[in-house]
C-alpha cells in the first residue's frame, strides 16, 4: 500500500501482521428502505476498497430488520449501484432477515444465562427509568423475572400472543453506565407487519445493536466499518460477541465520519421526502445525490471513484464542498468527451456570399487532449448561432458578433455582420452577415484578427433535441427543510439544435457542448424521435462567486453550514452563548472559514489548545487549520495528555510553514511523525532533510531536465496551450520529493519557458 494508507488501512495491515485473521473481510450493510446516495458511495468506496487491497472479500448486505419500510425495489437499487461502482460482492447478496431464526437462538441462550429479560414497561417508563447524562438509571422490576418465566414469555412474544409494544426483550447489563446505551439495551420488539422477505413468519425483530454485530459474526466479518454515530454502540456490540462467549475470530467495530456535502441532503427520509412528495422525477432525478442519480445524469463511476479518494478516510465529521464533486466529474470528462456544437437559444444568420454546403472536416478534440477523431460538419448559407453570442449594444469587454466586430464561426470562417433584421417588437429574428472566403480556421489567410470562435449550427442540417439543464437541487448552502429547493435546478429546452454528427445510435456517450458544459443523453427518456440530453456539468464553477456574500450574511445571524456537520442521529446542537461568541470572533475577526470556527468553537479542548498556540505564534488561519483537523483527529482517540506533542511544537511547525522553510505538504509528514515520536518539528526537518529548496541553482538544472524530456510539451506550450503550465510544475515537484518551493518552480519554469 502507499505510505499514505489512512487509519482503517493501517489497522486492518495491523491485524494481518500480527496474525488475528487469517483473510480480510468487510461488509458494507445498508438498509434497504431507500435508494443509496453518495455518502454510502464513501461506505462502499471503503469497504469493499479495503476488500480489494487486501485480497479479502466484502459482503453485500441487506440490515433488513425494520419490515415496516423495507422494499425488493431498495435492494436492486443498492445492487445496481454496488455494480455500477464497479464491485463485486460475490455469488449471493446477504440479508439479516437469513439469521433470524439464530439470531433468536442467541436472544435464547442469553436469556439462560441470566444475561437478558423481558421487560413490560411501557415506552414512557422506560424512557423514565433509563436515567439522564448526570444521573444513574434503575432497573425494571421485571428484570427480577426468573430464567423460565422469561423463556416462557419471549417464545409466546415469537408465537404471535401479544400486541406491538407489550413487552421486549433487553440485555442485562448496567443501569448505571455512563454510555447511555448500555442502560439494558433493547433486543428485541414485537412489530406485527409483513416483512418483504421472510413475509408473517415473524412477529419479532432484532434491534440493530443485537442482529448486526451477530450477523457480522455469522458471516465472518473481521472488520465492522461504520459511521461515528455508532461509536457508543461499539460496547454494545462487544458486550453481546464477549458475552455469548463465541468461537473466535470476532468482528471489531470501527468508525469513520461520515459525507456530508454542503448545498445537498443526504437522509434517506428527507429524499424519499422529495420523491414522494413530486418535487423530484424520481429516485433516480438527476438532480438526487443518490448513485441513480448520478447515473442518469451522466456522472462516470470514475467520478465518484476519484471524489471518495479525495476526500480520504478521517475521523472527524466535516463538510465537503459539492464543487469538488463537480470537479472530478468535469475533470473526467475533459479528457474522455468528444467536442460538439449545440445551440440553445438560436437566431438564424443568412450569409449572403455563401452557396451550397461544405462539409468541414472538424477534430472532436483540442490538440491537449490525447484522443483522436474527428466528423464532418455541413456549412452553408444559413446557420444558426447563440442569441446571446450577437449584440447590438455590446458591453465593454465584449468578444463576440457585434455590428462592427467580426467573429469566427468555430472550425469555419470568420463572419461580419451587415444588417440587423428585426420583428413589429424591435426583436432581432435574423442577422445578415458575410464570410471571408481565405479565414477558413486551419488554413487562415484573411488577416482579419478576432477575439472569439462562438458555436453554431447548419440550418438545414441540425438536429432538433431536448436539452435539460440542471443545477444544485438547494439554493442553500445548508438545506433544512425542502422550502430551501433552488426553482432554477431544472430549465428544459425543448428546441435545442445540435449538428447531425451527435445523433446517432451511440449510447452512454458524453459530450462536451462546446461553451456550455457536459452532456449525456438520458438514459430512459432519450429516443431517435426525440433525443434528449443532461447536462451533467457547467465547464466551470458557475456558483464559486454566487455562493460567497450568501454565506456571509447567513453566519452573521444564523451559523447554519455548522449545524449539518456535528450530526448526531440527524439533529443538530446548537451552539451556547459563548461557543457562539467564539464562532464569531473567529471568523470576523480572525478570518477563519466557517467551517473551521465551528469545529474549533464547539469543542473547548480544541479552543483553547488553538488559543495557546497562537500566542506563542500569531498566525490565525494556518493554526487554525491544522487545530480543527489534524490535532481534533488525534484527539477522537487520545485525551489532550496522551498527545506526544503540544502548542509550542504546533506553532513551531506553522512558523517553518510560514516562513517558507518547508511545504505545506512537507508539513504533513512531519506532523505525522511528531505524533508518533514526539520529537521537535524542527528536529524532525533537520534529521530527514525536509527543509523547503528556494535556490535557483539547484531547481534549475531539474526543470531543465524535465524541458529536455518532454520536447513535445515544450512545443505545445510555446504554441499556445497554457494549460501544460501545471505539467512541467508537477514534474518538478515531483522530481524534488515535493520539497521544492513552488512559488520559485513557478517562476522559474515562466523564465525557462520563454
Ligand atoms: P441515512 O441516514 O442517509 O438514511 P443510513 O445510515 O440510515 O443513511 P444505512 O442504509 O443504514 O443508511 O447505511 C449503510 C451504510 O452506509 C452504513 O454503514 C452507514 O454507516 C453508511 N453511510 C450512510 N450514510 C453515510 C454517509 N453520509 N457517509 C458515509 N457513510 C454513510
Ligand atoms: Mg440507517
Amino acid at each position: 500500500m502507499s505510505e499514505n494508507k489512512d487509519f482503517l488501512r493501517a489497522i486492518v495491515e495491523e491485524d494481518l501482521n500480527s496474525k488475528k485473521y487469517e483473510k480480510i473481510v468487510t461488509r458494507f450493510p445498508p438498509e434497504p428502505n431507500g435508494f443509496p446516495h453518495i455518502g454510502h458511495a464513501k461506505s462502499i468506496f471503503i469497504n469493499f476498497g479495503i476488500a480489494r487491497d487486501y485480497n479479502g472479500h466484502c459482503n453485500l448486505r441487506m440490515d433488513d430488520t425494520n419490515p415496516t419500510t423495507e422494499d425488493t425495489k431498495y435492494v436492486e437499487a443498492l445492487k445496481d449501484a454496488v455494480t455500477w461502482l464497479g464491485y463485486d460482492w460475490g455469488e449471493n447478496v446477504q440479508f439479516t432477515s437469513n439469521y433470524f431464526p439464530k439470531i433468536y437462538e442467541y436472544a435464547i441462550e442469553l436469556i439462560k444465562m441470566g444475561k437478558a429479560y423481558v421487560d413490560s414497561l411501557d415506552e414512557e417508563q422506560m424512557r423514565e427509568y433509563r436515567g439522564t447524562v448526570t444521573e444513574a438509571g434503575k432497573r425494571s422490576e421485571f428484570a427480577s423475572r426468573s430464567i423460565e418465566e422469561n423463556l416462557d414469555l419471549f417464545e409466546r412474544m415469537k408465537n404471535g400472543e401479544f400486541k406491538d409494544g407489550e413487552h421486549v426483550l433487553r440485555a442485562k447489563i448496567d443501569m448505571s453506565a455512563a454510555n447511555m446505551k448500555l442502560r439494558d439495551p433493547l433486543l428485541y420488539r414485537i412489530r406485527h407487519a409483513h416483512h418483504f422477505r421472510t413475509n408473517d413468519d415473524w412477529c419479532i425483530y432484532p434491534m440493530y445493536d443485537f442482529a448486526h454485530c451477530l450477523s457480522d459474526y455469522i458471516e465472518g466479518v473481521t472488520h465492522s466499518i461504520c459511521t461515528l454515530e455508532f461509536e457508543n454502540n461499539r460496547d454494545i456490540y462487544n458486550w453481546v460477541l464477549d458475552t455469548l462467549q463465541l468461537t473466535p475470530p470476532r468482528p471489531y467495530q470501527h468508525e469513520f465520519a461520515r459525507l456530508g456535502i454542503n448545498y445537498t441532503v443526504m437522509s434517506k427520509r428527507k429524499l424519499l421526502e422529495l420523491v414522494n412528495k413530486g418535487l423530484v422525477s424520481g429516485w433516480d432525478d438527476p438532480r438526487m445525490p443518490t448513485i441513480a442519480g448520478y447515473k442518469r445524469r451522466g456522472y462516470t463511476p470514475e467520478s465518484i471513484l476519484t471524489f471518495c479518494e479525495q476526500i480520504g478516510i478521517a475521523k472527524a465529521n466535516s463538510m465537503v464542498d459539492v464543487s469538488q464533486l463537480e470537479f472530478c466529474i468535469r475533470d473526467d470528462l475533459n479528457t474522455k468527451s468528444p467536442r460538439v456544437m449545440c445551440v440553445l437559444d438560436p437566431i438564424k444568420v443568412v450569409i449572403e456570399n455563401f452557396e451550397g454546403v461544405e462539409e468541414i472536416d472538424a477534430s472532436y478534440y483540442p490538440h491537449d487532449v490525447p484522443k483522436e477523431g474527428s466528423r464532418k460538419i455541413p456549412f452553408s448559407k444559413e446557420v444558426y448561432i447563440e442569441r446571446e453570442d450577437f449584440s447590438e449594444n455590446p458591453p465593454k469587454g465584449y468578444n463576440r458578433l457585434t455590428i462592427d466586430q467580426p467573429v469566427r464561426l468555430r472550425h469555419a470562417y470568420i463572419i461580419t455582420c451587415k444588417e440587423v433584421i428585426k420583428d413589429d417588437n424591435g426583436n432581432i429574428v435574423e442577422i445578415r452577415a458575410e464570410y471571408n472566403p481565405a479565414s477558413k480556421s486551419g488554413n487562415d489567410k484573411s488577416g482579419i484578427k478576432v477575439k472569439s470562435a462562438i458555436q453554431w449550427v447548419s440550418v438545414n442540417e441540425a438536429k432538433k433535441i431536448e436539452v435539460r439543464l440542471y443545477d444544485r437541487l438547494f439554493k442553500d448552502e445548508a438545506p433544512e427543510t425542502l422550502d430551501d429547493l433552488n426553482p432554477d435546478s431544472l430549465k428544459i429546452i425543448k428546441d435545442a439544435l445540435i449538428e447531425p454528427a451527435v445523433i446517432t445510435d451511440k449510447v452512454d456517450v458524453r459530450f462536451q457542448f462546446e461553451r456550455q458544459g457536459y452532456f449525456y443523453a438520458d438514459p430512459i427518456d432519450y429516443s431517435d424521435d426525440k433525443p434528449v440530453f443532461n447536462k451533467i456539468v457547467g465547464l466551470k464553477d458557475s456558483w464559486a462567486k454566487k455562493s460567497k456574500p450568501k454565506t456571509e450574511v447567513k453566519t452573521q445571524n444564523k451559523p447554519k453550514i455548522e449545524t449539518k456537520k456535528e450530526v448526531v442521529h440527524g439533529e443538530a446542537e446548537p451552539m451556547t452563548e459563548s461557543q457562539k461568541a467564539l464562532f464569531d470572533k473567529y471568523t470576523n475577526d480572525l478570518k477563519l472559514n466557517n467551517e473551521v470556527s465551528n469545529i474549533l468553537a464547539r469543542d473547548e479542548v480544541l479552543s483553547n489548545f488553538y488559543e495557546d498556540s497562537l500566542k506563542i505564534f500569531n498566525s490565525p488561519v494556518t493554526i487554525a487549520n491544522i487545530v480543527a483537523n489534524d490535532v481534533a483527529k488525534e484527539l477522537k482517540d487520545k485525551t489532550i495528555d496522551e498527545l506526544k506533542f503540544n502548542c509550542e511544537m504546533i506553532s513551531e511547525l506553522v512558523k517553518m510553514i510560514d516562513e517558507e522553510t518547508i511545504s505545506s505538504k512537507i508539513a504533513k509528514q512531519v506532523f505525522e511523525e511528531m505524533t508518533k515520536t514526539g520529537e521537535k518539528p524542527s528536529k524532525i526537518v533537520e534529521d530527514k532533510g525536509l527543509v523547503q529548496v528556494s535556490d535557483p541553482a539547484v531547481i534549475l538544472p531539474i526543470i531543465e531536465n524535465v524541458i529536455s524530456q518532454n520536447p513535445e510539451n515544450v512545443e505545445k506550450y510555446k504554441a499556445g496551450n497554457n494549460k501544460l503550465f501545471g505539467f512541467f510544475v508537477g514534474q518538478v515537484l515531483k522530481a524534488t520529493g515535493g520539497k521544492a518551493n513552488p512559488k520559485v518552480v513557478n517562476e522559474l519554469i515562466i523564465k525557462s519557458l520563454k
